[in-house]
């Protein structure tokens, strides 16, 4: 309840704002228990072929199954995470776990049928980058999991490579060299500088969902088919792959494979969801 500042118009505050507040400062104190109890779940989004339609891999989601609240998604309490700096053990947590959940996907055939090699792509904040154990923390899951660096793919936001000199760059570098996929995530929301792009050890372009919810409408806006076949052509001129993110539909998919995109992701083929059912839509779509 704010005080009334010299005469009597602020004499309530806004109740929505304040349970909010309260909310935003209850989440973030209770983030690092949260952490240690295990309230923490990963779901996965299949990453799709749009040449065969294969499902590829998936890309780890981070929840909160919170006691009170029930499930929160990552928009919510990821930007808390970053502010408090806990997202350096999350982050280590999620990548852990997922790297052990495509090892699983790796070593388990159902019938006999090999489904294929089943990739997992990890989101990292910007903090992460900056965090001094980035290279060695990786290197010791995939060696301890027993998953090749190739079958890992590190997404990192266009925005937090913006101006980014070499210290930043290098722990990047050093895991791309090691066979690390890297993506520039969100593509196309940030200021980057296209020319920019080669300096960047990247090797997917993740092309943001609002390129492909411009697509919603049928026929699509002739200047954004252009600006996405532009960047599509762009992307494979300098090597790297491009996957698009936000599939909604058959017509949008369509679209993007005809504009020359690789890889979707999307409600179009799959919600996120448990590990299991990423293996039994890649078995699936293994045996027709
Ligand atoms: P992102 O990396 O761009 O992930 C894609 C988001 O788009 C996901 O939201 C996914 O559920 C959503 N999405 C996928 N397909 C569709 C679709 O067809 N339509 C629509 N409308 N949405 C779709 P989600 O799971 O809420 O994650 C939001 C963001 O939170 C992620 O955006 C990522 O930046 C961040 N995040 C999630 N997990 C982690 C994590 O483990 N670490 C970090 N640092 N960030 C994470
Ligand atoms: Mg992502
Ligand atoms: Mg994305
Ligand atoms: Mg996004």
């Amino acid at each position: 309840r704010a005080k009334s500042a010299g005469g009597n118009r602020y004499e309530l505050a806004d109740p929505e704002a304040d349970a909010r507040a309260i909310t935003r400062h209850g989440l973030t104190t209770a983030l690092p228990a949260a952490l240690e109890r295990g309230e923490f779940f990963i779901e996965y989004q299949p990453l799709v072929h749009l040449g065969d339609g294969s499902v590829r891999g998936a890309e780890a989601l981070v929840r909160w199954l919170h006691p009170q609240h029930g499930v929160i998604g990552p928009d919510r309490f990821i930007p808390l995470a970053e502010h408090t700096g806990l997202i350096v053990p999350l982050g280590r947590w999620v990548l852990e776990e997922s790297v052990r959940q495509a090892r699983r996907w790796e070593a388990r055939t159902t019938g006999g049928i090999d489904a294929g090699p089943l990739r997992v792509n990890v989101n990292l904040s910007p903090m992460q980058l900056t965090h001094p154990g980035l290279v060695s923390d990786t290197v010791d899951i995939l060696e301890r999991e027993g998953l090749e660096p190739g079958a890992l793919c590190l997404e990192v936001t266009e925005s937090a490579l913006i101006g980014a000199d070499d210290d930043l760059l290098k722990p990047l570098r050093r895991l791309a060299e090691m066979g690390v996929d890297i993506a520039l995530d969100d593509f196309g929301t940030g200021y980057s500088n296209l020319a920019n792009l080669r300096r960047l050890p990247v090797s997917v372009l993740k092309l943001d969902r609002s390129f492909t919810q411009g697509m919603q409408h049928f026929p699509a806006d002739p200047v954004d088919l252009k600006i996405v076949e532009g960047i599509v052509s762009l992307a494979h001129s300098l090597d790297l792959a491009v996957t698009v993110e936000g599939v909604e539909t058959g017509a949008q998919a369509d679209q993007l494979r005809e504009l020359g995109c690789d890889t979707a992701q999307g409600w179009y083929y799959a919600r996120p969801g448990p590990p299991d059912r990423l293996h039994e839509l890649a078995l699936a779509d293994a045996t027709g």
